[in-house]
């Protein structure tokens, strides 16, 4: 079923010690001020070596959900440095993050790779937050559907209709994420939309309703609700103003 979520990509920011007072700081303001029928999911994504210390301190409720930023596509063995997804389960993480476009960009992650990412997240019981988004260059070329529609099908697309049930979209134009240049509104719901349209002619048509798609890039307490308010936008994947426990509340309070 569809839901609406924020998710913090905090990438590879604080120390143990500010992530703690982050995290302690969103759980008393998001518990404080978010009372009502607001149904969101948060879904905090702090860096490795914090996930289970932060999942510790997460509220016991059905708001508060852990994620982690990357996964090996290996099952377990000789792969020096690497993190499991088995590993990332059993510290309490729900969500991983896939195909994140500094991923694809400063790590060489190509659809390939992405595919036995996502296969290792979802037998381990992960639900992959899958990230797509095109460049400033392919956008000014118009090129940008046919950039995402190969994206989804390359990288996604394979997957079975129970593991696609498992998965979260992120449109990330590449564009907006950093540089406080946000899509649209109009932007965001036009690619989103186009994004179900795809996945109901892979899937079908309930496929397509049924999934959650976020929107990120340079999103903000300013601009949440309003990206928010789009039909085909289900919430946000934020990186920057997730670091800052106030905006990312309002972020939440959008909905
Ligand atoms: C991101 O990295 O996923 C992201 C959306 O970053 P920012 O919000 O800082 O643009």
């Amino acid at each position: 079923m569809r839901k609406n979520i924020v998710a913090g990509n905090w990438k590879m920011n604080t120390t143990y010690q500010d992530g703690l007072a982050l995290v302690s700081e969103i759980t008393n303001m998001v518990q404080d001020e978010v009372t009502g029928p607001n149904g969101v999911e948060v879904v905090i994504c702090p860096p490795f070596p914090f996930l289970f210390a932060i999942g510790k301190q997460l509220p016991a409720s059905s708001r508060f959900h852990l994620g982690a930023q990357n996964c090996s596509e290996k099952e377990s063995g000789a792969y020096t440095g690497e993190v499991s997804a088995k590993m990332l389960q059993s510290v309490g993480c729900e969500y991983v993050i896939l195909g994140h476009s500094e991923r694809r960009q400063y790590f060489r992650e190509d659809d390939e790779l992405l595919s036995q990412k996502l296969k290792a997240a979802l037998a381990a019981g992960l639900k992959p937050i899958f990230c797509v988004g095109e460049s400033l260059e392919t956008r000014e070329a118009d090129d940008t559907f046919n950039f995402i529609s190969k994206q989804l099908k390359d990288g996604l697309f394979h997957l079975s209709n129970e593991e696609f049930d498992q998965v979260v979209i992120a449109y990330e134009p590449i564009w907006a994420i950093g540089t406080g240049k946000t899509a649209t509104s109009a932007q965001a719901q036009e690619v989103h939309a186009f994004i179900r349209e795809q996945i109901a002619r892979a899937y079908d048509a309930e496929a397509a309703l049924n999934t959650t798609i976020l929107y990120g890039g340079s999103a903000n307490a300013q601009n949440a609700r309003e990206l928010f308010s789009q039909p085909d936008v289900d919430g946000g994947l934020i990186g920057g103003a997730s670091l800052k426990s106030r905006d990312f509340t309002e972020i939440i309070k959008s909905f």
